[in-house]
């Protein structure tokens, strides 16, 4: 059952993007060399209790931190640690969450550390490309395989591996409502109605598509070690188009 949201939830969930904006800001702002990944985590940490909100993730099924830090061949879930050092050439796969009045914004974004090779540069265009294409069908009348097809299409054009397991989701008074989202086409042909606040996300890779979880059972990774990108938006469907609610509000 996929409910839709009220105009007050909505509101709080454009608060709730808006200060998970203000996180992946404040760490593309300070991002270099030499930090830590749980310098990172203390970042969007102070960022979200300032704002009065709940990092969603901490303790989410016993996540011990308050974002998703993956490095290079990592694609997501990984665990923020003083051990991980960021190095030049790396990419790294930010995933924030923020709960504001009982409602959440989640959204990710994958950064690169100082100057990264052309083909990283790369995945990180097409990836954040793939993004857009599916989240321009988050309107009235469209499907949800449109969302699913447009995001595969840009992959396969660029032959990036796709994530399978993975995918996008509805996303309100939890981090994890219906519908999953894939990031292929699976000929889902569920109607896109006004109200409807999903997050597309899709993960793509420079080699293939298969993946590993990590013995830390949470860090997933290529299965082939090639770097993976990772971009994500929680979206109102509304009648003229998408509405991206994880952006900064105009003050
Ligand atoms: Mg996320
Ligand atoms: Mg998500």
């Amino acid at each position: 059952m996929i409910k839709k949201k009220s105009r007050d939830e909505i509101k709080r969930m454009r608060k709730a993007g808006h200060i998970v904006a203000l996180v992946h800001a404040e760490i593309k702002d300070k991002l270099k060399a030499g930090m830590t990944t749980k310098d990172l985590d203390d970042i969007a940490m102070d960022v979200i209790h300032k704002n009065k909100a709940i990092p969603t993730f901490l303790g989410y099924n016993g996540f011990p931190a308050s974002i998703c830090t993956s490095v290079n061949e990592q694609i997501v879930h990984g665990i923020p640690s003083k051990d991980v050092i960021l190095e030049e050439g790396d990419i790294i796969s930010v995933d924030v969450g923020a709960t504001y009045g009982g409602l959440v914004g989640d959204s990710a974004w994958t950064h690169p550390v100082g100057q990264i090779s052309e083909e990283k540069q790369r995945l990180l265009k097409v990836t954040e490309e793939s993004l857009f294409a599916g989240l321009q069908y988050m309107k009235d009348g469209c499907v949800l395989d449109d969302v699913q097809k447009a995001i595969e299409a840009v992959a396969n054009r660029e032959k990036l591996g796709i994530v399978r397991q993975y995918g996008g989701h509805g996303v309100g008074h939890v981090m994890h409502e219906e519908p999953f989202v894939f990031n292929y086409s699976v000929g889902n042909m569920l109607p896109l109605k006004s109200g409807m606040t999903i997050a597309i996300e899709p993960m793509l890779n420079l080699g293939g598509d298969d993946v590993i979880v990590m013995p830390d059972k949470w860090t997933v990774v290529t299965k082939d070690k090639q770097p993976s990108a990772h971009f994500e938006h929680t979206v109102l469907v509304t009648e003229d188009g998408p509405d991206i609610l994880t952006k900064l509000m105009e003050e």
